[in-house]
């Protein structure tokens, strides 16, 4: 199991969200807080769900 997560920072910081709409992924350094798309809700990937 390769813990990505917790390891050292590549070579950006940019965190990946993913709309819960439409699902576009969107890369950026902070929430972008909403979907380029569609305007729907960003949720971050790299958080646990659970
Ligand atoms: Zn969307």
């Amino acid at each position: 199991m390769t813990s990505w997560k917790d390891g050292p920072a590549d070579a950006t910081a940019l965190s990946t969200y993913e709309c819960f709409d439409c699902g576009t992924v969107v890369e950026a350094e902070s929430n972008p807080a909403t979907c380029p798309d569609c305007g729907g809700e960003l949720r971050n990937r790299s958080m646990p769900v659970e």
